[in-house]
C-alpha cells in the first residue's frame, strides 16, 4: 500500500459513505490506477433523476469532480453552471454503466469524454487555484480541446460549492455552438448510445485509467507546448491528442 492511501482515504470518505458497494459496480477506489505523467480527465454523461454531465479532473490521487447540468458548451459565452460535488477515485474515470434505481445517483452513466489536462499557466499551483476558486486550463480529449476556465461564484450561501464552466476565446471555441451534448452522443470508451448502456447491452468500455499498457505510459504534458518555446498551452489545440491507446481487455470494465 502506497503512503498515499490514507490520505485518498480521507478523500474518499465522503463518496464511500453515499454509496453501498454490494448494490451498485461503481468502483469503490481500491482498484489498480495506471501511472501517468499527465492528469487525466473524464465527463461522464449521467442519466440521474436529473441528465448532467460530470467533469473529472485528476488531482492529488483523486479526480475533483463538478457536475453540470447542461454540459460545457463551446461558445465561450455561455457561462454553464458547475456544481463542486464529492471528490470520486480515479478508477471511477473508467466506470460505465448503470447504478441501480433506488441507489445514490441512480440511472446510466455515459464516458462522454476523456483525455489529458493541464493548467493553462504551467507553472500554477492546481491545489492553490482550486482553492482561490479560479482554475484556467486545458483539456485534449475526444471531444473537449482547448483553453477552458473553472470560476467559484462568489458569496455563495450553499457552501461554496457553485462554480461556472467557461470555453475560452481560441481555435477550438466555436461561436454559437449551444447545442453541445445531444441524443445522439456515443460513448468514447464504448461507442454505445445511453440507450443500449441503460439496457446493458453492447460492448463493454475500453479502460483508460485503470488500464495497464500504453495509456499507463502517457507522456503528454501540458507544458510541452512552452517547452517547445510557445507561452501558453492554450495555443494548442485541435487534434494533437493523446487519445488514450489501450488495448482492450476483456475482463475490464464489465458493468
Ligand atoms: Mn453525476
Amino acid at each position: 500500500m502506497s503512503p498515499e492511501a490514507p490520505v485518498t482515504d480521507a478523500k474518499l470518505a465522503p463518496y464511500r459513505r453515499k454509496r453501498d458497494f454490494t448494490k451498485t459496480a461503481e468502483p469503490s477506489g481500491r482498484g489498480k490506477v495506471a501511472r501517468s505523467n499527465a492528469l487525466r480527465f473524464v465527463i461522464q454523461k449521467h442519466a440521474a433523476s436529473r441528465l448532467h454531465f460530470d467533469l473529472r479532473l485528476e488531482y492529488d490521487g483523486v479526480f475533483r469532480s463538478w457536475a453540470v447540468p447542461k454540459g460545457p458548451s463551446l461558445d465561450p459565452h455561455d457561462r454553464r453552471l458547475a456544481v463542486q460535488v464529492e471528490d470520486h477515485p480515479l478508477d471511477y474515470g473508467d466506470f460505465e454503466g448503470t447504478i441501480p434505481e433506488g441507489e445514490y445517483g441512480g440511472g446510466a452513466v455515459m464516458l462522454w469524454d476523456r483525455g489529458y489536462w493541464a493548467p493553462e499557466d504551467s507553472g500554477e499551483n492546481i491545489g492553490r487555484a482550486l482553492e482561490k476558486g479560479e482554475l484556467k486550463f486545458v483539456m485534449e480529449g475526444e471531444r473537449m480541446h482547448g483553453g477552458w476556465v473553472l470560476v467559484r461564484l462568489k458569496g455563495d450561501e450553499r457552501g461554496r460549492s457553485n462554480w461556472m464552466l467557461i470555453k475560452h476565446r481560441d481555435l477550438a471555441a466555436v461561436a454559437g455552438d449551444r447545442g453541445g451534448p445531444s441524443n445522439n452522443d456515443r460513448s468514447v470508451a464504448s461507442g454505445r448510445t445511453m440507450a443500449a448502456i441503460a439496457a446493458g447491452k453492447g460492448r463493454s468500455a475500453k479502460p483508460f485509467v485503470t488500464a495497464t499498457g500504453a495509456a499507463a505510459g502517457a507522456q503528454w504534458r501540458g507544458d510541452r507546448a512552452e517547452e517547445a518555446g510557445s507561452a501558453k498551452t492554450s495555443v494548442k489545440v485541435g487534434r494533437p491528442g493523446p487519445k488514450p491507446k489501450v488495448a482492450p481487455k476483456p475482463k475490464a470494465a464489465r458493468t
